[in-house]
C-alpha cells in the first residue's frame, strides 16, 4: 500500500541487533498516526531464523531478500537493493539505525527512491498532525525540530536507544520472500574480507563493577588515575568513545550505542557527559554514581547518586577511602 511506514531490520548472519526493535516501535506509532501498515524489511544471507524472530513484534508484513552475493555486498549494493524493492512500495518513511550500516546505506537509499534523508535523529513523532523529527546539533548542546511537510518521504536513521523496543503480541506479520538479482547490480567497490576484531583481555560486559572514564579526563597520561580507583574498587576500567577515538583506550573498554552495553551492579562515570549514545550502554546498571564538574550534565538525569565537582579532587580521594577500607577488611 503506498505510503506505508517501512523499517530496515538490522542483522548479522540473521541475528537480528536490538535496535531493529526499537525501529519497530517507532515505526508502529507513526503506522497507526497516519493509518498506514508498517512493513519490516530485511536483506542479507542467511536469514532463516529473522522472519520467525520478528513475526510477533508488530508489525503487518515482512519482506525477505536473501541472497548468498549480499553477504560480502558493498553497501551501494545493498543500498540499491533494498532501494528496488522498497520502490514500489512507495514508503511515507523508512526508518533505519543510525548504525555505523545505517549511516553508510541512509543517503545511498533516500537518494535513489529521490526523497529526503533525516540522520542522527533522536526522536520522531506526530504533533497536530505533523511528522516531527528531532535531531542533535551542536555537539548535542542543542536539538532541532525538523517538521515534514504534508505528504513529504523520508529516510529517517534513529540513534539507537531512542525508543524502548516494541513489546511481542499474539499478532503473527505475514511474511514475503522476495528475489533479486544481486550480481546484476553494477558496483564500483567489493568487499574482500570480514575479519572479526579480536578478542581483548577483558569483558566489561561482565564486570560487577564499571569505573569508566571520559573526555574529562584530559589527557591519557591521567587515565591512571581512575584505573587505580577501578582497581582499588576491585571493578574495571570502562570509558566513553572519545576516549578510545584518541586511541587511550582500546576499543573493547568502550560503551555506547557502539560499544558495549553494561549492567552492573555499580557504574562510576567519571567526566562523562553522558550523550544519548553512552547512556544507551550504561542505564540500565543497578546503581549509576556520575562525577561531573558541570550541574547540567546529562548524565545527571541517570544517575542514582550525582556529585557536582572536579574528579581529579574527588577521585583520589574515593580511591584512598576504597583503599583503607579494603586493608580494615584483610
Ligand atoms: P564530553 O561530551 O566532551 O564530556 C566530557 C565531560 O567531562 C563534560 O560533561 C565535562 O563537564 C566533564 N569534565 C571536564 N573536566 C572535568 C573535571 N575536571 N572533573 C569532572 N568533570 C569534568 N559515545 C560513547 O560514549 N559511546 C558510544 O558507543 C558512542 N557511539 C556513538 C555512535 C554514533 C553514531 C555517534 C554519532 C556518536 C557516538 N558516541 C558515543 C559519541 C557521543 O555522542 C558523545 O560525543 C560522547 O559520548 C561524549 O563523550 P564524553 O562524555 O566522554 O565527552
Amino acid at each position: 500500500m503506498p505510503g506505508d511506514v517501512l523499517v530496515l531490520v538490522e542483522q548479522v548472519d540473521g541475528k537480528v541487533d536490538s535496535i531493529t526493535l526499537q525501529l519497530l516501535a517507532a515505526g508502529r506509532h507513526l503506522a497507526d498516526h497516519l493509518k498506514v501498515n508498517l512493513v519490516a524489511l530485511a536483506s542479507g544471507h542467511r536469514l532463516d531464523g529473522v522472519g520467525a524472530a520478528l513475526q510477533s513484534h508488530g508489525m503487518d508484513k515482512i519482506v525477505l531478500v536473501e541472497s548468498p552475493a549480499l553477504a560480502s555486498a558493498a553497501g551501494e549494493v545493498q543500498a540499491r537493493v533494498i532501494a528496488e524493492v522498497a520502490r514500489p512500495m512507495e514508503p511515507r518513511f523508512v526508518l533505519v539505525g543510525y548504525s555505523l550500516t545505517g549511516m553508510e546505506l541512509t543517503p545511498a537509499i533516500a537518494t535513489i527512491l529521490e526523497i529526503n534523508a533525516l540522520t542522527n535523529c533522536v526522536n520522531v513523532e506526530i504533533r497536530d498532525g505533523a511528522v516531527i523529527v528531532t535531531r542533535p546539533v551542536f555537539d548535542s548542546t542543542m536539538h532541532a525540530q525538523v517538521a515534514l511537510d504534508g505528504n513529504d518521504s523520508a529516510v529517517i536513521a534513529l540513534q539507537k536507544g531512542s525508543f524502548k523496543a516494541i513489546e511481542s503480541s499474539t499478532k503473527q506479520a505475514t511474511i514475503e520472500s522476495v528475489s533479486v538479482d544481486v550480481a546484476a547490480i553494477p558496483a564500483r567497490s567489493k568487499v574482500l574480507a570480514i575479519s572479526d576484531e579480536p578478542a581483548g583481555d577483558v569483558d566489561i560486559t561482565k564486570a560487577e563493577i564499571v569505573v569508566s572514564v571520559g573526555r574529562g579526563i584530559g589527557t591519557e597520561e591521567k587515565i591512571s588515575i581512575i584505573a587505580e580507583l577501578a582497581e582499588a574498587l576491585g571493578g574495571v576500567l570502562a570509558c566513553s568513545r572519545p576516549v578510545v577515538d584518541v586511541g587511550w583506550l582500546p576499543r573493547e573498554r568502550q560503551v555506547g550505542a557502539s560499544g558495549r552495553t553494561v549492567t552492573p551492579k555499580v557504574y562510576l562515570a567519571c567526566g562523562i557527559s553522558g550523550a544519548i549514545q553512552h547512556l544507551t550502554g550504561m542505564r540500565d546498571s543497578h546503581r549509576i554514581i556520575a562525577i561531573n564538574k558541570d550541574p547540567n550534565a546529562p548524565i545527571f538525569g541517570v544517575a542514582h547518586i550525582g556529585v557536582v565537582g572536579d574528579l581529579f579532587e574527588i577521585v583520589p580521594a574515593l580511591t584512598r577511602a576504597a583503599k583503607e577500607a579494603r586493608a580494615g577488611r584483610d
